[in-house]
C-alpha cells in the first residue's frame, strides 16, 4: 500500500530556485500583503492569505517526519515569518523533533513582519532552526517602491535586515533589475546598492522584472513607466555593482528571468563581474546571453 503525500499544496507554490531540493512545507497560503502591482504569485482566488491551522501544520511535519528523509525544509507561501513567533517556534520545534536531519530552515519574508519581532524573538527562531530568510527588497529607492506599491522604504527595508542580521539568520536579498523604468533607473540602482551596503547580506541576487500578464496593473500608479531594452537592463546592472561595496556577499544573477549569468563573490569579484557586464554591452553578440525563450517565464 503506498502513503499519501503528507503535505496538502495549495496550487500554485513557489519557492526560491535555491530550495530546489527542500521540503516546501506550506504553513500560511499566499501573501499577506499582496499588493505589489508587479507581482502576480498570489493573485488567484484560491491563493487568498490566511495562515494555515496550526494542528493541521504539526500533523503534516509528523507525518512527513514518518516518510520522508529531508535536510532542508522551507516554509511557504509567501511571507511566513508573518506568523506570531510562538506559533513559528511551535512549528520549527516539531521539525527538530519529528525531522531530526533537517539541517536548515528557511522562509521568504517581507520586511513588514519583523516590525513587531525584537532581535531577541528573532534570536530565538534561529536558535530553533530558522537559518535563512528570502527578502524581496526590490529596491532601495523609496519612489521606485512607493510606484511599484511594495509598501515598504529604504529604512524600514534596513531595519529588517538589520534585525535579521543581528539574530544570526542569513539575509538572501532580491533585487528587481528594471524596476523603476527608463525614469528611475538610475536612482533605483544608486539607492538599491546603498541599501545594500548598509545591509552587508550573506546573498544577493538580481532579477529582471516581468510582467506575465501585462502592464496594465503596474502603469496604474506608475503611468511614466517605460521599460528598460536588454542594453539598458545591464547598464542599470553596471551601476548597481558598481556602486556595491559588500564585503562578504554571495552574488547571482541566474534566475530564469536574466539574459546574462554572474556569480561570484563580493567583493573579491567586483571588476570581473562588472567586465563580464560591459562585455555584454558593447558585445552582445559575443557574451553569450539568454535568448527569449531561454528565460523560461
Ligand atoms: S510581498 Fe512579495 S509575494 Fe507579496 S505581493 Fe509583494 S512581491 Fe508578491
Amino acid at each position: 500500500m503506498s502513503l499519501a503525500f503528507p503535505i496538502h499544496y495549495i496550487e500554485p507554490v513557489f519557492r526560491p530556485p535555491s530550495e530546489a531540493h527542500s521540503l516546501i512545507l506550506p504553513v500560511t497560503n499566499g501573501c499577506s500583503w499582496n499588493r505589489c502591482t508587479f507581482c502576480e504569485m498570489y493573485t488567484a482566488p484560491q491563493k487568498k492569505f490566511r495562515a494555515r491551522d496550526e494542528d493541521q501544520v504539526l500533523e503534516e511535519i509528523r507525518c512527513a517526519g514518518q516518510q520522508l528523509i529531508v535536510q532542508r525544509v522551507f516554509l511557504a507561501d509567501g511571507d511566513a515569518l508573518v506568523l506570531p513567533t510562538r506559533r513559528l517556534l511551535n512549528i520549527l520545534e516539531a521539525i527538530r523533533e519529528h525531522m531530526p536531519q533537517v539541517r536548515r530552515v528557511s522562509s521568504y519574508c517581507l520586511p513588514r513582519n519583523l516590525r513587531k519581532k525584537s532581535v531577541q524573538e528573532l534570536r530565538e527562531l534561529a536558535d530553533a532552526g530558522l537559518k535563512m530568510a528570502y527578502v524581496g527588497c526590490e529596491s532601495g529607492d523609496d519612489e521606485v517602491l512607493m510606484r511599484a506599491s511594495k509598501g515598504e522604504t529604504f529604512d524600514s527595508s534596513l531595519s529588517a535586515l538589520d534585525k535579521l542580521g543581528q539574530a544570526g539568520i542569513s539575509r538572501s536579498v532580491m533585487i528587481l533589475n528594471g524596476l523603476g523604468g527608463q525614469l528611475l533607473s538610475e536612482q533605483h540602482a544608486d539607492s538599491s546598492a546603498r541599501l545594500m551596503n548598509a545591509a552587508q547580506p550573506e546573498y544577493l541576487s538580481t532579477l529582471v522584472v516581468s510582467f506575465p500578464y501585462g502592464e496594465a496593473r503596474f502603469r496604474e500608479r506608475f503611468p511614466a513607466y517605460r521599460p528598460l531594452s536588454q542594453q539598458q537592463l545591464f547598464r542599470e546592472l553596471e551601476r548597481l555593482l558598481q556602486g556595491l561595496e559588500l564585503e562578504q556577499t554571495v552574488f547571482r544573477s541566474d534566475h530564469a528571468s536574466n539574459y546574462l549569468v554572474l556569480k561570484g563573490a563580493l567583493g573579491r569579484d567586483k571588476e570581473r563581474l562588472l567586465t563580464e557586464v560591459r562585455n555584454a554591452i558593447e558585445r552582445p553578440q559575443q557574451a553569450n546571453l539568454r535568448q527569449e525563450w531561454q528565460r523560461g517565464l
